[in-house]
């Protein structure tokens, strides 16, 4: 029998989720379905949602039982979902009552604010427009940086989306990448013919990319009854239960390669949110652990199968049959090769497996310079363009193409960047444990069969939830630590033989 205290704890965090959930529906209506002239009105029902939820995750009720299981938590499994519901419940609790429900309104508030003048300046290319609500942005999360007796300014925001990893860990690993990708770059870029990509120039009629995108999506192994998909601006995903899983998407007619490899990417993600345990329904638990290690599972569909030799061998002939005058004969290789081009360019969101890391550096040092008040926000387009020529020798001669490319500033979200490039970091030591546990996955990808690849991602990834840690499910794994080693390695393998670089 379990103690009545966790029967009261669990019926306080089960009304938790669904405000959360509901949260999550109306956030999904607005970014796929919703007129914009639902702005404002829905600004004020989610801001009205987030506003119960914190204040009954930080109450005294919830914070006594907490406290009066956490050491029945302690005797019990660690990964059993009741020690598992006691220990997150009781994290949670403890992060949100130190926070002021004002402060976290106000962050609400300037979020939508920032956004909204984000896009006016974007469409503009007008940074003085946003400046002052990036330095309102950035006010407010001082305040809540001192809502902790953090180390460093940036730990508490990087553990909103990484939960218990510190800002000096994550340094070392992004300088890690950042020095042995800048060689590697300018290598490929000497060799730059080896690769031709005029395959992919051109227009595809969005018709047929949506059957294209169509057909691959059947080939996937997602449960039809418990996903859909549709169209968005920015594609995510979300979900509102294991078993409601939302897709997005998006065309251009110029960029086939990005509606292929964008429905992959956010197939790793769906795959992730479909496959947390039912058991965890209606918990704080059922979720996926972190920012990063859900971006793992999306980057690995997305690159570690979408861009590799395998899966071309098989969805060549589709894409020949779509697109005959494009690409009849193309064949595996020349499209393997074309979807793997290196070329720096200015855009996060375009960018290739190669260069995409160091974009990410780049925006990581620069919001923990403001956030710890050594680089004004005024200066951040300067910073901006010096360093893209610094690290990835291209020219910014238009702030909507250099810095207000990205949403995440203008909603407050410092500390997200890094999780993208700890994504591909966790992908990379993934990817290693599961082909050595399934020798025969090239094959499998080769024909067309996923299952294997979904199945070993859930039972070692998915359906923990938060029960595990990223680190923790990295241990389990990989026997461990998070490390860029092996991403690093599956990197100089790969485009030193695309572009032919000498073995170094
Ligand atoms: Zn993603």
């Amino acid at each position: 029998m379990p103690p009545p205290e966790l029967v009261d704890l669990r019926r306080l965090l089960a009304e938790i989720s669904d405000l959360d959930r509901a949260r999550a529906v109306l956030e999904w209506d607005e970014r796929t379905m919703m007129p914009p002239g639902g702005t404002a009105a829905r600004a004020q029902q989610i801001g009205t949602l987030e506003r119960l939820k914190h204040d009954r995750l930080r109450s005294p009720e919830i914070g006594r039982l907490v406290d009066v299981l956490a050491s029945y938590g302690e005797d019990i499994p660690f990964d059993s979902d009741e020690a598992s519901v006691i220990r997150v419940a009781r994290r949670d609790h403890q992060k949100a009552a130190r926070i002021p429900t004002k402060l976290k309104e106000e962050m609400a508030l300037a979020a939508v604010a920032g956004e909204h003048a984000w896009r006016e300046a974007r469409e503009r290319s007008d940074f003085a427009h946003f400046l002052p609500h990036l330095e309102r942005n950035l006010e407010l999360k001082r305040y809540y940086v001192e809502c902790f007796d953090a180390a460093d300014p940036y730990d508490p925001l990087l553990d909103d989306f990484e939960p218990g990893m510190h800002t000096a860990d994550m340094a070392i690993l992004l300088n890690e990448l950042k020095e042995a990708l800048l060689p590697l770059v300018a290598a490929v870029r000497e060799h730059a013919e080896a690769v031709d990509d005029s395959v992919l120039i051109g227009v595809f009629p969005i018709e047929r990319q949506r059957r294209v995108v169509a057909d691959l999506l059947r080939s996937l192994p997602i449960p039809p009854d418990e996903c859909r998909i549709d169209e968005a601006a920015h594609p995510f995903v979300t979900s509102f239960s294991p078993h409601d899983v939302r897709l997005t998407t998006r065309y251009d007619e110029r960029d086939l390669a990005g509606s292929i490899l964008s429905t992959l990417h956010e197939c790793g993600h769906g795959f992730y949110e479909n496959g947390i345990d039912s058991t965890l329904e209606q918990t704080p638990v059922c979720r996926a652990t972190s920012y990063g290690m859900h971006e793992s599972q999306s980057r690995m569909w997305e690159n570690q199968v979408g861009r590799s030799v395998p899966f071309w061998r098989n969805f060549h002939k589709r894409l020949e049959a779509a697109f005959p005058a494009q690409f009849k004969g193309a064949g595996a290789e020349r499209l393997h090769r074309a979807f793997n081009v290196v070329r720096p360019s200015l855009i996060r969101v375009d960018a290739d497996e190669l260069t995409y890391d160091l974009h990410i550096y780049l925006r990581f040092e620069l919001e923990r310079e403001m956030v710890g008040g050594r680089l004004p926000a005024s200066e951040l387009p300067e910073a901006w363009n010096t360093r893209m020529h610094e690290y990835l020798g291209v020219e910014v001669t238009d702030d909507a193409e250099g810095v207000l490319q990205d949403v995440h500033w203008s909603e407050g979200a410092f500390g997200y960047f890094p999780t993208y490039s700890l994504g591909n970091v966790i992908a990379g030591q993934l990817w290693d444990a599961v082909n050595a546990a399934l020798p025969d996955l090239s094959e499998e990808i080769e024909r067309g069969n996923y299952l294997p690849l979904r199945e070993w991602l859930r039972e070692h990834v998915h359906r923990y939830g938060r029960s595990l840690t990223a680190s923790e499910i990295v241990e389990r794994t990989t026997g461990g630590p998070i490390a860029a080693g092996p991403y690093l390695r599956y990197l100089r393998e790969k485009y030193g033989e695309l572009y032919g670089l000498p073995a170094s």
